[in-house]
């Protein structure tokens, strides 16, 4: 139990006493277990953190990537985890596939200031491997913190392991796409990883449909032609 909630017993016990009441009225206070499972902001999921070393991913880190952008997004896009630039820098997209999601934000009339970037994992895999079950169910609470915090209208999960992981689902990626999920109560709409797209261009096309369906979702225009910087 955290402080904050022992003062505000120790206050709840005095004012009973100063009311004259003996014993303890729990008839009209507040209830302490749904206080202690009170929203975080995302300082404080950042602070319950720490320097983690709940998964083994912490022994080749740099830098934890916890996530950058808008505290009050109404956009989250979640990735699987970061690379080589990130875990230098700290922040997550950042290399080539960074600079495509941003020109895709961009185009959606958006700026990566104004949405929130996060992963499944916030250390880097070993070169750049995928990263396993054990770490991902290590890592994914904090994602789940972050969200809760952030409370954004809608995700958009970026490749095949947040795709299948935030959807519970496992279909493959070329079929989970573009049909909309949900997480944690939130629509969720899965789609090709910019790493992907940098390989294979052709993905953009659907990309830049699944795209759409968010903007109309969140009430934001929808060029119907996908712009030439994406
Ligand atoms: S990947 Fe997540 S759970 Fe594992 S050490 Fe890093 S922050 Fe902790």
């Amino acid at each position: 139990m955290d402080e904050n909630v022992i003062a505000q017993i120790k206050a709840f016990v005095h004012l009973q006493a100063e009311l004259g009441l003996r014993g303890v009225d729990t008839s009209f206070a507040p209830t302490f277990s749904a206080i202690d499972n009170a929203p975080q902001n995302l300082a404080d999921v950042r602070e319950e953190l720490g320097d983690c070393q709940r998964c083994s991913l912490c022994t080749g880190r740099k830098n934890i990537v916890f996530g950058c952008g808008d505290a009050h997004a109404r956009l989250m896009f979640v990735g699987e985890g970061p690379g080589a630039e990130e875990d230098r820098q700290g922040e997550p997209f950042v290399g080539k596939a960074g600079q495509l999601l941003n020109r895709m934000i961009n185009a959606m009339g958006l700026s990566r200031e104004r949405v929130y970037i996060a992963n499944i994992v916030k250390c880097r895999p070993p070169g750049n491997r995928d990263p396993e079950l054990d770490e991902i169910e290590a890592c994914e609470p904090f994602l789940r913190k972050q969200i809760e915090a952030i409370k954004p209208d809608v995700i958009v999960a970026l490749g095949r392991y947040a795709s299948q992981r935030l959807a519970g689902s496992d279909i493959p990626i070329s079929r989970l796409r573009g049909q909309w999920k949900s997480y944690a109560g939130i629509d969720l709409m899965p789609t090709f990883h910019p790493a992907y797209l940098l390989r294979n261009p052709s993905g953009k096309r659907p990309v830049w449909e699944d795209l759409q369906q968010v903007m109309r979702r969140l009430g934001l225009d929808a060029p119907g032609r996908r712009p030439r910087s994406m």
